[in-house]
């Protein structure tokens, strides 16, 4: 019995790790990875001390404590790890704003005040007495659901930097479940200044001691380190008997966690409507920017929205030496920068930390004199963007996959929202569903 899972990531990881321990000979999985190191979006870079996460900043939390455990243990038990409690702010021109918005209206200046006050009881009146209807688009949506004000002064801008396209090319079902809906009279408290409690959804959060976020996927990788092929991209997987040939290997079992919209320039036998919804599926990368710091310390927060234009390109700053001590030098600290980026574009040259940095020190955040240097990492995918027709074609994509026994998994493997937490989930119960049969050979 050979299996191959494609990617090493925290989703191959996962699912190897989980066959393992449910009794299967390791010897009988290979994981291929491109990378030179295993953990895909999980991974963390460090430079002269100060460590950051590539693909913008990772907490570890999950409303499953099971999984929770199983990730702290992978990444060397409770001691490895730092407990910490959320603080994040919206900055909004020299003021911190709570998080949610709509709980920190009280936080802005009077008319902005006003006007996100006004807007949300306006929505809140047509949604709850008038019930109309959600809007399909996302544009819509945000005016339905939180009033022009919040629309103006905070979601559009905001979602303008992460989305990179019109808000109303976005559907809103993906969002729809997702944000929960605060009760009108914690709003109406706080437009007029009485502290609200907001949702305790990631109140807390984990974070390695060490070597960032990526030490999670270097202990899921290290019991498994004879099994991944480092440095070895798929070129081509090719359906053989029962099995699959893999770059030429045989394989009676593949699991693909590699992007959707990628199976086509390896798998050959996908039919041309198949690949043309797969290569259709939208993304956008990211590029993160550590700031390393010569300042002691920060203030206590976990990390930032940054809705304005003038604040720079970067939607978020993660105070990333506030996750760990051990993310910056003694008497050091680090900011990291996030920016999203188009599909199929360059990414920009250094004008980028420019522009960043500028947008920081307009925002209050820095002064460039406390910089020691910056440091930048990029990944092609980031995030699914939930483009009209995506939902169609992401079906089409995984109905193909899972008929042809490819198996996909992982966030961009199914085109999942998914963090690592809900990857290492589905990893684990894709590896009960398969032992049996991995199991009779
Ligand atoms: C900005 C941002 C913030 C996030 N924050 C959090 C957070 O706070 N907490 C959290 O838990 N999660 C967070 N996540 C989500 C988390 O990063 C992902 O859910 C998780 O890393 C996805 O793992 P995966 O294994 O499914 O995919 P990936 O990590 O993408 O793994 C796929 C692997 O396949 C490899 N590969 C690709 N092509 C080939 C090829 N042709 N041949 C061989 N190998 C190939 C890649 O190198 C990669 O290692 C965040 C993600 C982003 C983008």
């Amino acid at each position: 019995m050979k299996i191959a899972i494609l990617g090493a990531g925290v989703s191959g990881l996962a699912l190897a790790r989980a066959l393992v321990e449910g009794g299967l000979d390791a010897d009988t999985l290979t994981l291929f990875e491109a990378a030179p190191v295993a953990g895909g979006l999980c991974r963390s870079k460090t430079v002269d001390g100060f460590t950051y996460d590539v693909a913008g900043g990772h907490i570890l939390f999950s409303k499953d404590t099971d999984t929770l455990e199983w990730m702290k243990t992978a990444g060397g038990g409770e001691e490895a790890f730092v407990r910490r409690d959320r603080n994040t702010r919206i900055r909004f021109e020299d003021r911190w704003v709570q998080y949610p918005f709509e709980n920190g209206l009280g936080d802005l200046p009077e008319q902005a005040n006003f006007d996100c006050l006004a807007g949300y009881v306006h929505a809140w009146h047509a949604r709850t007495k008038d019930d109309t209807e959600a809007p399909a688009d996302f544009a819509g949506w945000v005016r339905w659901r939180f009033g022009d004000g919040i629309a103006d002064h905070f979601m559009d801008p905001y979602n303008a930097k992460i989305w990179k396209r019109p808000l109303d090319q976005l559907t809103s079902d993906w969002v729809a479940g997702r944000v929960p809906d605060a009760p009108i009279e914690d709003v109406l408290r706080a437009a007029i200044g009485i502290q609200t409690e907001g949702y305790g959804h990631q109140a807390i959060f984990w974070y390695p001691k060490k070597d960032g976020f990526q030490a999670i996927t270097d202990g899921m990788a290290s019991a498994l380190s004879t099994r991944i092929r480092l440095s070895t991209r798929i070129e081509e997987v090719v359906r053989k008997g029962e099995g699959w040939s893999v770059n030429g290997e045989d394989f009676d079992h593949v699991v693909c966690t590699l992007p959707l919209d990628l199976v086509p320039t390896f798998v050959p036998e996908v039919p041309g409507e198949v690949a043309e919804a797969m290569r259709g599926l939208a993304y956008n990368g990211l590029v993160s920017i550590l700031v390393a710091l010569d300042r002691p310390e920060h203030p206590d927060l976990s990390w930032i929205y940054l809705p304005q234009t003038a604040q720079g390109p970067a939607n978020r700053v993660t105070y990333m030496s506030n996750y760990s001590p051990g993310n910056a030098p003694e008497g050091k600290t680090s900011l990291m920068l996030e920016i999203t980026h188009p599909r199929d574009v360059p990414f920009p040259g250094s004008e980028l930390e420019a522009e960043s940095i500028d947008g920081l020190i307009h925002a209050g955040l820095l002064t460039k004199d406390e910089i020691l240097f910056t440091d930048r990492s990029t990944v092609d995918r980031a995030y699914v963007v939930y483009e009209f027709g995506m939902a169609e074609r992401r079906l089409a994509a995984l109905e193909w996959m899972e008929a042809a026994g490819l198996n996909p998994l992982g966030r961009f493997g199914r085109y999942d929202y998914d963090n690592s937490d809900q990857c290492v989930i589905k990893a684990r119960a894709m590896a009960a569903a398969l032992l049996p049969k991995f199991q009779r050979g």
